[in-house]
């Protein structure tokens, strides 16, 4: 045998999604002609606005010609994107960056994925519980997170978002070097008021700790209170690297297209450069058609079209939150994130409340147990169906709880 990475070898299996495709399989199986329908979806599902495809088919066309033939990009991006993020995504909020501080990726997974190589290998991180598990899991493949007993790990510190503290993850206790924060939330979809997520970046900077913040979601902000990038805090620059995504903006989730944010401000430059060194050695960058497509998600006619795609969305949020609130179930999120948060009712576990609506409504959800132990006792809806399907799907739910 050889000396095999012993982390990697031990990692519990992440058998979350397998075990729900299972349990709606087998229950399909037994009752013929029942439709289950699931609103559990973590993926877009609305096409791409056709001024993307046709940026990416235009871009494709000419690698074929002498004059638009193109080999290896930068690594970092074309500038034409470079400057398109800057410019739509960060100056309306008041932030200024610089092209030098963004870096194009395949996608936020990637990238939250890597972070955790800026730091050493005895570096203690925190997490919010319930949590986007690229985080945890990337860290305990690094031998970063110690044992993983009764479903936690002992190195890394859980900072529990419940409704007791309104899904406000609570300081670190301990001396950490990294928290992540992902805003608005997957799984809780509660995004944080400007005010709270200024206590972390205050708090980072007193105690020299990093925040790596992940903004998947920062298109689906509607509260004005709300930010939409971690640098509309003062001192942000000092403290934070930021992760965006195409994916859920823009339906970019099948293409692949991300961001991160690393300010010369960091460190004096340290992170940056280390993050620049890092990209150099392990990447050639994302395709040429790829960054043309991102780049018309920015013409009026692409904004109007993602923007009309998130009011879809949203208005399938808004669904579900009044009828549940019409059954009097009480849930959380679902304003500024795709994502609704179910209080299971009469105490039970999220698996028995994904048992009793798979028997009982024939629709599928996501046990909260599934994002960490503080998911116990909450259920996970997404907006990402169809209109049709969720008005069913929540007529089903009102019959079976009615
Ligand atoms: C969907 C999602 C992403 C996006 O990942 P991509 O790799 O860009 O598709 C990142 N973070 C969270 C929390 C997500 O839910």
């Amino acid at each position: 045998m050889p000396a095999l990475n012993p982390h990697l070898a031990s990692m519990p299996s992440g058998y979350l999604f397998r075990e729900i495709s299972a349990r709606i399989n087998d229950y399909e199986k037994k009752h013929p002609g029942r439709r289950v329908i699931s609103l559990g979806i973590g993926d877009v599902t609305r096409p791409l606005p056709a001024v993307i495809t046709e940026a990416l088919a235009k871009a494709a066309l000419e690698m074929s010609t002498p004059e638009g033939f193109r080999g290896y990009g930068p690594e970092q991006g074309y500038d034409f994107l470079l400057r398109a993020i800057c410019k739509n995504l960060y100056e309306p909020r008041g932030v200024t960056l610089g092209t030098d501080e963004v870096f194009i990726s395949d996608g936020a997974k990637t990238d939250t994925a890597a972070l955790q190589e800026l730091l050493s290998a005895e570096a203690r991180i925190a997490v919010t519980d319930p949590v986007y598990p690229v985080y945890v899991d990337t860290n305990a493949m690094a031998g970063r997170a110690g044992k993983f007993r009764d479903g936690v790990w002992s190195d890394i510190e859980y900072l529990p978002c419940l409704k007791e503290n309104g899904f406000v993850p609570p300081l670190p206790s301990h001396d950490v070097d990294a928290v992540y924060l992902c805003f608005p939330n997957n799984p809780t979809g509660v995004a944080l008021p400007l005010k709270d997520l200024q206590h972390y970046v205050d708090w980072a900077r007193e105690n020299g700790a990093l925040i790596f913040f992940d903004a998947a979601y920062s298109a689906f902000v509607s509260s004005a209170d709300v930010p939409r990038s971690i640098y509309e805090c003062e001192g942000a620059r000092e403290c934070a690297i930021e992760c965006g995504s195409f994916s859920k903006l823009a339906g970019f989730t099948g293409l692949r297209c991300g961001y991160t944010v690393v300010p010369r401000t960091l460190y004096g430059g340290t992170l940056q450069k280390m993050w620049r060194r890092r990209l150099a050695a392990k990447s050639n960058g994302v395709s040429y058609p790829v960054q043309r497509a991102a780049e018309a998600v920015f013409t009026p006619e692409g904004s109007r079209a993602w923007r009309d795609n998130i009011d879809y969305y949203m208005n399938n949020a808004r669904i579900i939150r009044n009828t549940l609130r019409g059954v009097g179930l009480t849930s959380y999120g679902g304003v500024d994130a795709p994502y609704v948060w179910v209080e299971t009712p009469k105490g039970m576990s999220g698996w028995e409340f994904f048992s009793f609506l798979l028997e009982r409504a024939q629709v599928a959800g996501t046990p909260g147990e599934g994002f960490g132990p503080s998911g116990s006792g909450y259920f996970r809806l997404t907006a990402f169906n169809t209109e049709e399907n969720t008005q069913e799907a929540l007529r089903r739910i009102r019959e079976a709880l009615g």
